[in-house]
């Protein structure tokens, strides 16, 4: 019997080993076409060649595949005898043609056999493979497949339909040997062999309006394989329960040819027939192949099953394109499956729905279809499409989960098709993967409900199991019974069960308990991208030391909080978006612990993220915000840590910690509140640090009764109000921060509080940068404090705080400003270049002032006014624009050990009733004069020390100056001054005695006292013009001659000065000056 094989026997042999290491039972070899898993290889094969016809007939290890083929030839025979019928086109089953083609039979033995055929160097070289085709043809034709050659040849009677044979271009049958002649001369080692006979074939015939086929079997015996001809219609392995399927098939024809089988596109116009016998075969399987179009193939093909479409795929490049059509196999799919898009399965309870365009396969349907087979459908009804016995298919079709579950099996796979299953009784213990199959939305069409049990509990035993794309409801029935149903959840996970819940959509109407139920040790679930809304309760609990992570849930509009974690459970929860419920985004109380990753939660009625009774979050990169209270709430002894979250827009403070709370806020960003940033009530604690809290509309950060957090290298900045509020007996550790550019107060402090504040830059704010009052106390040490519109500084009202070391400059007002009966020990600060006085003490205040320097001031050093008091101990008071201390107004400080030198103006000014004890200060090089004492001033004195003072305001009196020219209107040296009767001016004016002795010469005046102003006469402001004005002056260079005039009474632009009067008497108006310039 002539016949090409292009494998051994060796081969053979290897190969069936080879498939039973695999794990395939050995009914796998013949039932090649039959067995799902072979049929995934074939799905595999992409390739158009494919397998070797001899290896797989001597794969079979069943002889009745002779027995098959004739009756296949029969009943083939038989019909072609007349027309064909619908029914055979109807039931195109049994196709099976496997071939050998494509460039090399290397190629087709690498496609189809196992890698080790590869190996097998009888494979490997071509030379082998036609040197041993002869040899081996005759092995084969030995052998089983040899004999159904025969068999089959001898069992065909029919000739093909003459049409047929006359639109074929080649009819010439050529014989086996001429293949293999073919072969070996370069005909291309494509000794192609279609070699099937199936009903599926003689369909296309039947279609195409031919009525032949042929039995005959030409070419390649060998190649032929009824073995999978058989095989392919029936699952059943038995070889002879084939054949008889077969035989019994009476519409089933067999069409059995061979011929080249090249690609369509490297056809040669002349093919090579291998067959003697019978060239009319020949011509119909060449018309098969080659002549039919494509779109009649696609049709006849789109009657085929999955099996059958992997068989044809095997005869030819060209039939494998259209076998594997993509419409062809998502119309199957479809239908079997109900997916809109494939379906793809990485490994264990990893399902991903993945669009076309982003799908890596060729054919997505059918890599989709590979992977899915074996799953069992519950899809009440349609059991039919799921078992055809014609084709092979038969998957596991039931009407109930619960069926379905019990079937047992090791991991299967259940398909829960669109329908709503109530009632069903869901206690899931295995690795059962359950995944919704549906159109459209999935998980919306497939419901599992329940009105009395939990609808799905995993228990232990479940550690893959897969729920999927399915709605879960519970849905009590409150009128009918009164059973509590707080124990009673959608989903229920319990002990030592770590089930993967994906894509759900899951409904509570319980209006107790919770819709998702976590609990117990082992209890680890993977929920992801589940949609838990519209709950009347809580939408996820996770108690009792369970863990568990959860990841892209959409958990909004319950009644309750979305998410409670109590009781030392600790999930993982990335990524979910808890909105808009009704309560709490999330509450973790009773030591609940959990870490929680860029999940966004908003819209909430209470807090975002409530901690209480000892619970202990870990929260990180959350976004917290649009909250209608708080951000984050701990309180009753919370700990937890919240770090790089981003808290906004709440309607309360992005994060209130209260009642002895003690969490950890480190790096987040807090803004855009519609009160405060972070709020520490009621003895709470807390570390507060690295956070940027800005926008705020109330203080950046308010510590009140009682507590004592550590706030460290914050930035506050920007807020609406203050930028760091502690009041109410507050305390709290103050380091590091950047407070700025706040709209009130920088640091506020009162009402009994004693704060630490240490290294904080405060500065630029729009009114003080430090405000203690009220009482405020507190230590305020080695700060920044700097370039505010008011006063570096406040004190007032009892305050009484420890001010050290701290660099105060930059003021728009005063450095310190301490009034209405403040207090304040003020120790080495440096105090600087503000606008006004350094430190003014006013309206009984008394505070202490030790070893500071006060220097380089726009205005005076020490200003003391209205009753205030102070002791002023070993300070340098230098180098400031005016006098380096200013008594006036009925003040009383004592004065000791100071050095007050290089003053602009005078050193010291005492006048307005004030006086002072002076001890032992230094005075000098001060350039207006040491001590300057107005008229009925009596300071203590004793031990002081003046000396080299420029006393230039004597020498320009002695050198017949008006004193303008020293002065000019914004300094106010302390000499006698006058008014001129003659002239009219009035008790706003004051002339230097140089001015009334030339410019007033013979002019009615009187002499005032002994005071502080400028000359009105040399500044021009009165009628008479100034006769000295004209006449060369010393020592003007220093002073601020370029300063445009500015009205006294317009100088009160600061609240600090409340109160101070504009007075219409010239000696207030000197002090009004020096006040507000
Ligand atoms: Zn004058
Ligand atoms: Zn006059
Ligand atoms: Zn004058």
């Amino acid at each position: 019997m002539p016949s090409a094989s292009v494998t051994s026997n060796r081969a053979r042999r290897s190969k069936r080993r080879i498939i039973r290491r695999s794990g395939i039972s050995s009914r796998a070899i013949p039932s090649l076409n039959s067995n799902p898993d072979v049929s995934d290889e074939s799905l595999g094969s992409v390739q158009a060649p494919s397998i070797p016809l001899p290896l797989l007939a001597s794969n079979n290890p069943c002889s009745s595949t002779a027995a098959h083929s004739s009756a296949s030839n029969a009943s083939l025979a038989s019909t072609s005898g007349g027309h064909t019928s619908a029914s055979s086109i109807s039931i195109p089953s049994a196709l099976s043609v496997p071939a050998a083609s494509a460039s090399t039979p290397n190629l087709n033995i690498v496609t189809s056999c196992s890698t080790n055929d590869i190996l097998n160097p009888n494979h490997v070289s071509p030379s082998n493979h036609v040197n041993n085709s002869s040899s081996d043809s005759n092995d084969s034709s030995g052998g089983s497949s040899g004999s159904n050659i025969g068999n089959i040849n001898n069992s065909s009677p029919h000739q093909p339909p003459y049409d047929l044979r006359r639109k074929s271009p080649h009819c010439d049958p050529y014989t086996a040997s001429n293949l293999v002649a073919g072969s070996a001369g370069g005909c291309s080692s494509q000794h192609c062999t279609i070699s099937s006979l199936t009903s599926s074939n003689a369909s296309f015939l039947s279609i195409s309006g031919q009525q032949s086929s042929s039995s005959h079997t030409f070419c390649n015996a060998a190649s032929y394989s009824p073995a999978t001809l058989s095989s392919s219609t029936s699952s059943s392995s038995s070889c002879s329960s084939l054949a008889n399927n077969t035989v019994g098939n009476s519409s089933t024809f067999g069409s059995t040819f061979s011929s080249s089988m090249l690609p369509a596109r490297k056809r040669p116009r002349r093919s090579t027939y291998s067959v003697s016998e019978c060239g009319v075969g020949n011509i119909a399987s060449h018309y098969l192949q080659y002549e039919l179009p494509d779109e009649v193939l696609l049709t006849i093909f789109a009657y085929l099953k999955e099996k059958d479409l992997c068989r044809v795929a095997q005869v030819c490049k060209r039939f494998h394109s259209i076998a594997n059509d993509g419409k062809l196999w998502k119309t199957m799919y479809q239908r079997l499956f109900e997916y809109d898009l494939p379906l793809f399965r990485h490994g264990p309870g990893k399902f991903d729905i993945v669009p076309l365009d982003e799908c890596e396969y060729d054919n997505p349907w059918k890599e989709s279809f590979k992977q899915l087979h074996r799953g069992v459908h519950v899809r009440p009804s349609f059991q039919d499409i799921y078992v055809d016995s014609l084709s092979g298919r038969n998957i596991t079709c039931v009407d109930t989960l619960q069926a379905a579950l019990s079937l047992g099996g090791d991991n299967p796979i259940i398909f829960l098709h669109a329908g709503t299953y109530v009632g069903e009784l869901l206690i899931i213990d295995n690795n059962a993967e359950i995944i919704g199959a549906a159109a459209g939305n999935i998980a919306e069409n497939v419901i599992l409900e329940s009105d009395r049990e939990s609808t799905v509990v995993f228990v232990e035993g479940a550690q893959h199991s897969y729920l999927g794309y399915v709605t879960l409801k519970f849905a009590p029935d409150v009128g009918g019974s009164s059973a509590p149903h707080h124990k009673h959840y959608c989903l229920e996970v319990k002990d030592n069960s770590s089930p993967t819940v994906d894509h759900c959509i899951i409904r509570s109407l319980s209006a107790v308990g919770a819709a998702v139920c976590v609990n117990g040790a082992g209890a680890e679930p993977f929920i992801r991208g589940c949609d838990i809304s519209d709950c009347e309760n809580v939408g996820l609990y996770v108690t009792d030391y369970a863990h568990g992570t959860y990841e892209d849930n959409e958990i909004c509009r319950n009644a309750l909080a979305g998410i409670w974690v109590k009781n030392f459970a600790n999930p993982i929860m990335r990524r979910n978006h808890i909105h808009h419920g009704r309560d709490v985004g999330i509450f973790t109380f009773d030591n609940g612990l959990g870490y929680f990753e860029a999940n966004d939660i908003h819209n909430n009625r209470i807090a975002g993220f409530e901690v209480k009774a000892g619970a202990n979050p870990t929260v990180v990169h959350c976004e917290i915000h649009h909250g209608q209270t708080g951000g984050i709430y701990v309180h009753e002894n919370g700990q937890g840590q919240f770090i790089e979250n981003k808290i906004h827009m709440n309607n309360f403070a992005g994060v209130w910690i209260t009642s002895n709370s003690n969490p950890t806020i480190r790096r987040n960003e807090i803004y855009n509140g519609h009160q405060g940033g972070v709020y520490i009530f009621g003895e709470g604690r807390g570390l507060i640090e690295h956070n940027n809290i800005y926008g705020n509309a109330l203080a950046g950060i308010q510590i009140r009764t009682n507590s004592d957090p550590i706030v460290r290298h914050n930035k506050i900045h920007h807020g609406q109000h203050g930028g760091i509020y502690v009041h109410e007996k507050g305390q709290g550790l103050i380091e590091e921060n950047e407070v700025y550019a706040n709209s009130l107060a920088g640091v506020w402090i009162t009402t009994g509080s004693t704060p630490v504040l240490r290294r904080n830059r405060i500065h630029s704010g729009k009114q003080v940068g430090v405000y203690f009052y009220d009482n405020g106390h507190g230590r305020l040490e080695d700060n920044d404090i700097f370039n505010h519109l008011y006063s570096g500084v406040q004190i007032r009202t009892g305050s009484n705080p420890v001010i050290k070391g701290n660099k105060i400059w930059g003021g728009q007002n005063g450095g310190v400003l301490v009034y209405n009966g403040g207090l304040g020990h003020l120790e080495n600060n440096e105090i600087f270049d503000n606008a006004m006085a350094g430190v003014w003490i006013k309206t009984d205040s008394n505070p202490t002032l030790r070893r500071n320097k006060i220097y380089d001031g726009r205005d005076g050093g020490i200003c003391i006014f209205n009753g205030g008091k102070g002791v002023l101990e070993e300070n340098d008071i230098c180098r400031n624009a005016q006098a380096g201390v200013l008594i006036s107004t009925q003040s009383h400080p004592v004065l000791r050990r100071n050095r007050i030198f290089d003053g602009l103006a005078a050193g010291v000014e005492i006048t307005n009733n004030a006086t002072a004890t002076l001890e032992h200060n230094q005075i000098f090089n001060n350039r207006f004069g040491g001590l300057c004492l107005a008229s009925g001033v009596h300071p203590i004195c004793r031990g002081n020390k003046i000396f080299n003072n420029q006393d230039a305001v004597e020498k320009a009196v002695s050198n017949g100056q008006c004193l303008y020219k020293i002065s000019s209107y914004t300094s106010f040296p302390m000499h006698d001054f006058y008014r001129c009767r003659t002239c009219n001016t009035t008790d706003r004016n004051a002339i230097c005695v140089n001015c009334i002795k030339t410019c007033h010469a013979g002019h009615d005046i009187e002499f005032i006292r002994h005071d502080r102003f400028f000359c009105d006469c040399g500044a021009g402001t009165l009628n008479n013009q100034c006769q000295l004005q004209g006449e060369p002056t010393q020592d003007t260079d220093t002073l601020y001659d370029s300063s445009p005039p500015i009205e006294s009474h317009t100088l009160m632009k600061h609240g600090d000065s409340e109160e101070i009067k504009i007075s219409l008497n010239i000696k207030e108006r000197a002090t009004v000056n020096i006040l507000f310039l």
